[in-house]
């Protein structure tokens, strides 16, 4: 009885089971060898069996019984045959090893963190992470279109392994304040530092929600000027627009200056050529 066996089903009243039942129950989940011998040694329910600290104990003894000596046999036979079937479904195992299998383990097991398996830079790669996707789902808390945390920016990440190969980790922020990372089963837990980023103890915070709001504040002022230029843009292309649907008005326009001009013009000239006339009379007259 050194081989162990899986159970697919156990019926519910299993520890109740004695008698014919019991008999039933482990002949078609051990063997009949086992049930016989059982019955032998008087264990004859589940209650008797749970006590009995060796059932195979009664072939240390030298009883002089047929029947034991044919059960001892046939149990021989039945042990040995359950060890080979075992090594044969172990060998076959090994040499059937697919990684890939590996993935269809329930993600509870696949994904449990090891304790003690992350490199210092996984440490690291594993805090960054936390921290920039923290950052992407707390920007609107804090009103900030654009909120993402650099290293060696805004923070500096400090990650060692003590004497006992335990993670240590902290973070110094960038108004100097230092903040010690806690752990949960080896892996660094990063919520310490974003509790110093939502406190009013965080100068850099207040810097970063400051230049923010002052970059809202001056877009909002290009934009109200773009609004005005854009208006008034606009209202130059629709006085364009109107001069060029009502081309005869505009020619009307042209042709009463152009007239008005040329009368001028003229007017000018006759006057120009009166003057001449009245500068060149008397000396006309002087030369007559
Ligand atoms: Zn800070």
């Amino acid at each position: 009885m050194s081989t162990s066996y899986t159970f697919d089903y156990l019926p519910i009243e299993v520890l109740q089971l004695r008698g014919y039942d019991f008999f039933q129950f482990i002949k078609s989940t051990l063997g009949e060898p086992e049930a016989h011998l059982l019955n032998k040694v008087a264990v004859k329910s589940i209650s008797a069996l749970l006590i009995t600290e060796d059932p195979l104990d009664i072939f240390n003894y030298d009883v002089e019984d047929d029947e034991l000596e044919k059960f001892e046999e046939s149990l021989k036979d039945a042990l040995k045959k359950r060890v080979n079937e075992a090594l044969t479904r172990t060998k076959k195992k090994s040499f059937n090893f697919n990684p890939s299998s590996i993935s269809s383990l329930p993600t509870t097991i696949a994904t449990r963190p090891l304790p003690n398996r992350l490199s210092l830079s996984e440490h690291k790669e594993y805090v960054l992470k936390f921290i920039n996707k923290w950052c992407l789902e707390n920007k609107e808390n804090f009103e900030l279109e654009n909120f993402d945390l650099e290293e060696n920016v805004d923070f500096i990440v400090n990650i060692e392994l003590d004497e006992n190969s335990d993670v240590r980790a902290s973070i110094k922020c960038k108004c100097n304040k230092l903040i010690l990372l806690g752990k949960n089963d080896n892996k660094i837990q990063v919520s310490n530092y974003y509790k110093h980023l939502q406190s009013i103890a965080c100068d850099h915070m207040k810097q970063i929600k400051n230049a923010a709001r002052n970059l809202k504040s001056i877009q909002q002022q290009q934009s109200s000027i773009a609004g005005i230029l854009t208006a008034a843009a606009q209202s130059q292309t629709s006085l364009i627009q109107f001069s060029a649907v009502s081309p005869i008005a505009t020619q009307e326009t042209f042709d009463s200056n152009t007239s008005t001009l040329s009368n001028q013009v003229t007017s000018n000239g006759k006057r120009r050529l009166t003057s001449q006339s009245k500068q060149h009379g008397p000396s006309k007259r002087s030369r007559i």
